[in-house]
């Protein structure tokens, strides 16, 4: 079965592949020659997700899934959420910049809860002819760690510290991250579906 991934990040287009194995050929945005930038223009991740996966259908007509992720942050209302990428003005996927911001946002704050949210939309064309839509999620809870620690990972990892750990996912590295992230449990999700079907 041959599905296109809204992304050309090659780790996740890895992850999926190992995940879903031979039977599944998973292809990437570039492989389909879209080099166009998909609007991401929701206000929330379902929103940013969905408009990814729909534009794949409707504009290449090819079953596809998206992903979009936020890191939720209880005491500040769920932000950075969906401007997870560009919450510190003026940059995009600034990892530092983005930390600074959330932790200066925070300040002493004693509630640091919060949470990695995945959505995951799958669009498939049925035996109707028409394109239908499923979405999956995952999350992972934990806290935001008053400063940074670790160096593996990427994004927000080094003040993120999931809920049963004493490590943030930067000090943890991948072995623990595939295991128990908002993104594999998304994806989880996304392969027992497409298996099963
Ligand atoms: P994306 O939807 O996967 O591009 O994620 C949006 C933003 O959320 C990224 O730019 C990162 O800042 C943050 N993010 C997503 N996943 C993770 C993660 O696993 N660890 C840390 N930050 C993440």
């Amino acid at each position: 079965m041959k599905i296109v991934f809204a992304t050309n990040n090659v780790h996740k287009l890895e992850e999926i592949r190992e995940i879903l194995g031979p039977s599944f050929e998973i292809v990437s945005l570039s492989d389909i020659g879209c080099h166009e930038d998909i609007p991401e223009t929701g206000e929330t991740i379902e929103e940013n997700a969905h408009q990814k996966a729909a534009y794949i259908a409707e504009k290449y007509d090819h079953d596809c899934f998206a992903d979009d992720t936020g890191l939720e942050v209880f005491a500040l209302n769920g932000e950075p959420g969906v401007h997870s990428a560009r919450y510190a003005e003026g940059t995009d996927h600034d990892s530092e910049a983005n930390m600074a911001k959330l932790l200066r946002k925070l300040g002493n704050n004693n509630n640091r809860d919060a949470r990695f949210r995945t959505c995951i939309p799958l669009i498939q064309k049925g035996t109707d002819g028409k394109y239908h839509e499923v979405q999956f999620e995952g999350e992972v809870r934990g806290h935001i760690a008053t400063e940074k620690h670790g160096t593996e990972g990427f994004g927000y990892d080094p003040i993120f510290v999931p809920d049963g750990y004493d490590k943030s996912f930067a000090e943890l590295g991948d072995e623990v991250k595939n295991k128990i992230s908002h993104r594999a449990r998304a994806v989880k999700k996304l392969a027992d579906y497409l298996k099963k079907a």
